[in-house]
């Protein structure tokens, strides 16, 4: 078969660090399972990247769809040409699709993450940190009524989610540490070198006795996050992002290969994922 872009597609996620990244592996897999023709590889952009100058990476490529994380999701949203409600109300996105020329913003974060936890029926979440990720996930809970608090370490990103969550500073929370949360999701980035925690480790274990379930949104390999790690360490049921990324990389890959929104191929496509990173 003779070889273009429009019979071969090529993907990518974007991302800084990128190596960890389990997303070239699911996808891949996926589309050898389905026998589709296309890749999926990863780009190390550099992270203070301009708006501009990513938006002519991507147009100038060969990419047909790219997936997008840490840290450039607000930064994609920005140069999209179209992007759907719920990325919109986010402000970031976390998939492209490019069609003629035009990049179409979706994110699939939301919808991933609700996935995980829907069946858990929660009525009250601590969030912590309050970057492009807790914006998703904060957006589809406030959407379906449960309520939030959220805090981070800095005070400036927390002024976004006001009218949907009570806010607090890291200091103000270690000041109310007896509060029972149903879920105290982790989306900061700090376990990302194998061994931070987001908040002291008597703060956290003080807030983890009182939870039901900690999920941190982060994932490694082959070993527990240290955010899991102290859940384990206090007693408490744990998930780490591999389920989340599993469900938003399979609605992703709906979009990427356009099967279709409500595809009745999803079910296979996230086996297929959850097979080859169990
Ligand atoms: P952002 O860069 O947008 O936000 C990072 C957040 O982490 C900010 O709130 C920041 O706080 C906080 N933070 C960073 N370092 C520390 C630290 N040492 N202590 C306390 N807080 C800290 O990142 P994203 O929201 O896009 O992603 C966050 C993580 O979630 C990443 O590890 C990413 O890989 C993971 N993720 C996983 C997904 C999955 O499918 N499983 C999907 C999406 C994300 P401040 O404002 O003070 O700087």
């Amino acid at each position: 078969m003779y070889l273009t872009p429009q019979t071969f597609k090529l993907f990518a996620v974007i991302g800084h660090p990128i190596k960890h990244s389990l997303s070239p592996l699911i996808h891949n897999y996926a589309i050898q399972k389905l026998k589709l023709n296309a890749f999926y590889t990863r780009f190390p952009l550099p992270s203070d990247i301009n708006a501009n100058d990513l938006r002519n990476f991507l147009i100038d490529s060969h990419l047909h769809g790219i997936n997008i994380t840490l840290p450039f999701k607000e930064k994609a949203y920005e140069i999209c040409d179209e992007v759907e409600t719920i990325a919109k109300n986010i402000g970031a996105i976390n998939t492209i699709v490019k069609k003629s020329g035009k990049l179409y913003g979706y994110n699939t974060d939301a919808e991933g993450f609700w996935r995980c936890i829907q069946h858990l029926t929660p009525k009250h979440i601590l969030i912590l940190g309050a970057g492009g990720s807790a914006r998703s996930i904060a957006t589809i809970l406030s959407h379906h009524n449960i309520a939030i608090t959220i805090a981070n370490r800095s005070s400036e990103k927390l002024q976004f989610f006001r009218t949907m969550a009570k806010t607090l500073s890291f200091i103000e929370l270690s000041q109310t540490t007896n509060m029972a949360y149903d879920i105290i999701i982790n989306t900061t980035s700090a376990g990302i070198d194998g061994k931070s925690l987001p908040l002291s480790k008597e703060i956290l274990s003080n807030l983890l006795h009182h939870t039901n379930l900690a999920f941190d949104i982060m994932y490694h390999k082959d070993s527990l996050t240290p955010f899991c790690n102290l859940a384990q360490q206090c007693n408490v049921k744990s998930l780490d992002g591999k389920a989340m990324l599993v469900y938003q990389a399979a609605i992703a890959f709906l979009y990427f290969h356009e099967l279709g929104g409500n595809s009745p191929l999803l079910s296979s496509i996230i086996e297929y994922m959850n097979e080859i990173i169990a």
